[in-house]
C-alpha cells in the first residue's frame, strides 16, 4: 500500500452505536470522522434533521424551533416518532445494517420506546459510547462553531476551519451558526443535559452497554473511540 492511499477499516459484525457527550463534546465530528475511516457506516443525528426540517419551514420543522431556541428538549413522542419513522425508511431496521445515532436517544423513555422497536427487528444497539470531555473546552467551542445544515458538517474556527471562510468544503455552501449556539441558550442545553444524561446512562449500564472515552481534544478522542470499536467489531 502506497503511504497516500488512506487506511479503511472493516468491521466483521453488524455495529449499532449509539455516541452519548454533552453538547459541544464533539458527537458530529466524531461521527464525520468514523464514517471516513469506515464505509460500512451510515449516520442520524436528531439535532442535524431537526436543523433541516427548520430550514425547509415545515410545520414540524416550526415546532421543534420553539423548544431548540429555549435549549429545552423536544416532547419524547414527538422526538421518537420523527427518529424511529426514518430509521425504518432508512432500512436501518434490516440487519445487517451499520449505523450510528447521534442526539437520540436522550432520555430513558426513548431508549426504552427505541428498544421495543430495534427488538422487534432484531436489530437491538449494541454499543454505547459516552465521550467525556472537559466543560471548560466545550464552552469555548460553541463560540467558533459554524455548521452546514444539509449534510451536518461541523466547523470550528480555530481548530478545524473551513477551506473558504464561511463556506463548506464540499459543497461550498455557505454555513451557518446554530441558533441555539449562544452562551444562554448553551447554559440552558447543559442543564437540560445534565438532568437527563444520568438516567440515561444508567439505562444502558444496566444492559451492559456502556463505554466511556475521554479526552481534552477530538484529536485525542477519535483513536480512542476507532479502537473501541475494533477492539469489539473487529477489523
Ligand atoms: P451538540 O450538537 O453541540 O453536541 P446537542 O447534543 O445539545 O449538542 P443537538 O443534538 O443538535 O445538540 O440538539 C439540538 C436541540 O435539538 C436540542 O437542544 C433539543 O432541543 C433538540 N433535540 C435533539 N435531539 C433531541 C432528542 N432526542 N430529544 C429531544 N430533543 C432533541
Ligand atoms: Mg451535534
Amino acid at each position: 500500500m502506497t503511504a497516500n492511499v488512506k487506511q479503511i477499516t472493516r468491521l466483521l459484525k453488524p455495529l449499532r452505536l449509539l455516541l452519548l457527550g454533552p453538547p459541544g463534546s464533539g458527537k458530529g465530528t466524531q461521527t464525520s470522522r468514523l464514517l471516513k475511516q469506515i464505509p460500512q457506516l451510515s449516520s442520524l443525528s436528531s439535532g442535524d434533521i431537526l436543523r433541516q426540517e427548520i430550514k425547509s419551514e415545515s410545520k414540524f420543522g416550526r415546532e421543534a424551533a420553539t423548544y431548540i431556541a429555549q435549549g429545552k428538549l423536544l416532547p419524547d413522542d414527538l422526538i421518537t416518532q420523527l427518529i424511529t419513522f426514518r430509521l425504518s425508511t432508512m432500512g436501518w431496521l434490516r440487519p445487517p445494517a451499520t449505523w450510528l445515532l447521534d442526539g437520540f436517544p436522550r432520555t430513558t423513555a426513548q431508549a426504552s420506546a427505541l428498544d421495543g422497536v430495534l427488538k422487534q427487528h432484531n436489530a437491538d444497539l449494541n454499543l454505547v459510547v459516552e465521550l467525556d470531555v472537559p466543560e471548560s473546552a466545550i464552552l469555548e467551542r460553541i463560540e467558533n462553531r459554524y455548521v452546514h445544515v444539509p449534510s451536518g458538517r461541523v466547523y470550528n474556527l480555530q481548530y478545524n476551519p473551513p477551506k473558504v471562510p464561511g463556506l463548506d468544503d464540499i459543497t461550498g455552501e455557505p454555513l451557518t451558526k446554530r441558533l441555539d449556539d449562544t452562551v444562554e441558550v448553551f447554559k440552558k442545553r447543559i442543564e437540560e443535559y445534565k438532568k437527563t444524561n444520568e438516567p440515561l446512562k444508567e439505562y444502558y449500564k444496566k444492559s451492559g452497554l456502556l463505554s466511556t472515552v475521554s479526552g481534552e481534544s477530538s484529536d485525542i478522542i477519535f483513536p480512542k473511540l476507532l479502537n473501541l470499536i475494533t477492539s469489539k467489531f473487529g477489523h
